[in-house]
């Protein structure tokens, strides 16, 4: 059997947080194999600007509006810090409406919102290779989601922070590998629990529970 490593999700201390316990034997805080790249860090914080432009920013955020603040505020507070006017949009078309309530926040509080939806292009899933009964509605015309035209787009248009609005899951990871502006994220997508992944989280041991239970895939492969 595989030895079971054990990681900050194993741990019942979190004494990096605010120095009030111990650290656990298997600490990435003081484990021999997270010091090169927790050095690493600190290096590009002393010496790279705009990393710690952001980290600072993030953190003033987060504590001068803490629990006060919704996310959709706490993001034009992030934005001001860090100078950004020029807001890109990278929304899921199925979140229009919710990127356009965002848009005219943005623009009541003087950014510049610019949204692109996952289907520009409207190229055909068929060109990925995709088969017509892996659509969602086979028989239909299904343009497949272009998270790569929409980080292309916005970086044409020279935008200051990308905004993530209910991309899916792995079409965001592309969003953000090719976007140029940093990303945050508005709105995770999760079309069961009305955009809140956490409510799986929150309820595994009970509704739940067959995501720890039973297996989800009938071989070793995931
Ligand atoms: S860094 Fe150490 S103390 Fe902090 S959560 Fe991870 S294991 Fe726990």
């Amino acid at each position: 059997m595989e030895k079971k490593t054990f990681s900050c999700v194993h741990c019942g201390t979190r004494n990096c947080r605010n120095h009030k316990s111990q650290y656990p034997d298997f600490c990435l805080t003081i484990g021999a194999d997270t010091q090169a790249p927790l050095e690493e860090s600190w290096r590009i914080y002393a010496e790279n600007d705009e990393v710690r432009k952001i980290a600072v920013a993030s953190a003033q955020v987060e504590a001068e509006h803490y629990c006060q603040a919704p996310r959709v505020e706490e993001i034009m507070y992030f934005a001001k810090k860090i100078g950004a006017k020029k807001i890109g949009i990278a929304t899921c078309v199925g979140l229009i409406d919710e990127s356009r309530a965002f848009a005219k926040i943005l623009e009541a509080q003087g950014f510049e919102p610019y949204g692109v939806v996952c289907k520009v292009g409207s190229h055909p899933k068929e060109e990925l290779g995709m088969a017509d009964s892996e659509k969602v509605r086979p028989g239909t015309f299904e343009a497949y989601c272009n998270p790569v035209a929409q980080a292309l787009i916005l970086n044409e248009a020279k935008t200051d922070l990308n905004v993530i609005v209910g991309l899916c899951v792995g079409h965001d990871s592309l969003f953000i590998k090719y976007s140029d502006a940093i990303v945050t994220t508005l709105v995770t997508k999760d079309r069961v629990l009305a955009h809140n992944p956490c409510g799986a989280l929150y309820t595994s041991s009970s509704y739940y529970s067959r995501l720890i239970d039973k297996p989800l895939f009938d071989d070793e492969s995931k």
